[in-house]
């Protein structure tokens, strides 16, 4: 959980973000064990393809290459004082070289009513079956993000366990303040793919304490 009032501001590392306009990639209902019915560490996600010009940001100097965006519903993140969004992207970024780790962006996905097509509903809208896939051509991962880039920071763990069921740590979070928007009807769609437990992890207490920095 994120309190804004008790974030400091940063200084922190120099985020850049190198997306190019257009992106191809692999659109996949990854099914981990237990396979064959969707769990809560199943998602459905959109792979970048090797091919073309690679989606990466720098974080502190080092390079992370963007290597999917996935879905939970609902959001694993939440704001004090507001509730739980129905969906949140998570833009994962491996460290390309030297030891593992990962820079991961946060963008809390709100319902909208209005009609037209977000690049969030072209990926959340009619996923492949579980443990399918298929491909998806020139998705604009920058209109993905939302207009301000302002964001809160910290230091934390992937959401979803590996092999060894351990929560890989350290990650550095980026949880953008403004919301993304996709339309109810895909949010929804998406959303009974499971039951109603959802494929989000519980929020996690605050202990120890994070330090949040917002970044304006
Ligand atoms: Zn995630």
């Amino acid at each position: 959980m994120i309190d804004r009032s008790a974030a400091c501001p940063g200084t922190g590392p120099t985020l850049a973000v190198h997306y190019p306009h257009s992106v191809d990639g692999t659109l996949l209902f990854q099914d981990k064990p237990p396979l064959g019915e969707a769990s809560e560490h199943d998602d459905v996600r959109f792979v970048i393809g090797t091919g073309g010009s690679q989606p990466y940001v720098t974080y502190g100097g080092q390079r992370y290459n963007l290597n999917n965006v996935h879905f939970h519903g609902h959001a694993e993140h939440r704001f004090a004082g507001q509730p739980f969004a129905p969906l949140e992207a998570h833009f994962v970024h491996e460290r390309a070289t030297g030891p593992k780790g990962y820079v991961v962006f946060s963008v809390l996905v709100d319902a909208r009513t209005f009609h037209g097509q977000s690049q969030h509903d072209r990926l959340i809208a009619s996923p492949p079956a579980l443990g399918e896939s298929r491909g998806v051509h020139g998705v604009d991962l920058t209109a993905m993000l939302p207009e301000s880039h302002a964001t809160y920071r910290y230091t934390g763990s992937l959401t979803t366990p590996d092999e060894t069921g351990s929560y890989f740590q350290p990650v550095n979070w980026v949880v953008f303040n403004q919301h993304a928007k996709a339309h109810q009807d895909n949010i929804q769609s998406y959303r009974s793919l499971w039951g109603p437990e959802g494929n989000h992890r519980e929020l996690q207490e605050n202990d120890p304490e994070p330090n949040f920095y917002s970044y304006h």
